[in-house]
């Protein structure tokens, strides 16, 4: 698979050194899902209040794509509210289907525009994002 440099520089970046990895010792919303097609698996923790993404954690294991796309996730949704988190997801869906589509608010989202162009990775990349929509519908 080839990838602008810069791009797979980032992607690399967060799978050598993941960024919100691990898990809340008390309670979180917690939700566990597989991409069978890569063997990918990712458990994402989240915590909401008041309209709010808290703070996000994932632990799993999976090719490059899917782990960097989780660090990269839990890192652009903390802080936000659940509707742009959810508006984030709904970009990250377009960005996947080769729309253009900005991220002021986590350019480094940008680097896995180039997924799009492999169809069987698509879901590697939005393994985790499924994962965040799930997490905050149950959480409601
Ligand atoms: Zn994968």
């Amino acid at each position: 698979m080839q990838l602008d440099d810069l791009y797979r520089r980032v992607i690399m970046d967060h799978y050598k050194n993941p960024r919100n990895r691990g898990r809340f010792e008390d309670d979180a919303v917690t939700v566990d899902l597989n991409n069978p097609t890569c063997g990918d698996r990712i458990s994402l923790q989240l915590k909401t209040k008041d309209g709010m993404v808290e703070d996000a954690r994932f632990t799993g294991e999976g090719c490059s794509i899917s782990m960097s796309s989780a660090s990269m996730m839990t890192e652009a949704v903390k802080g936000k509210t659940i509707d742009q988190a959810l508006d984030m997801a709904s970009r990250f869906s377009s960005l996947m289907k080769g729309e253009a589509v900005e991220f002021d608010d986590y350019e480094e989202l940008e680097a896995l525009s180039g997924v799009n162009k492999f169809p069987a990775r698509i879901k590697c990349a939005t393994l985790a994002w499924n994962a965040l929509r799930k997490g905050i519908d149950e959480d409601k």
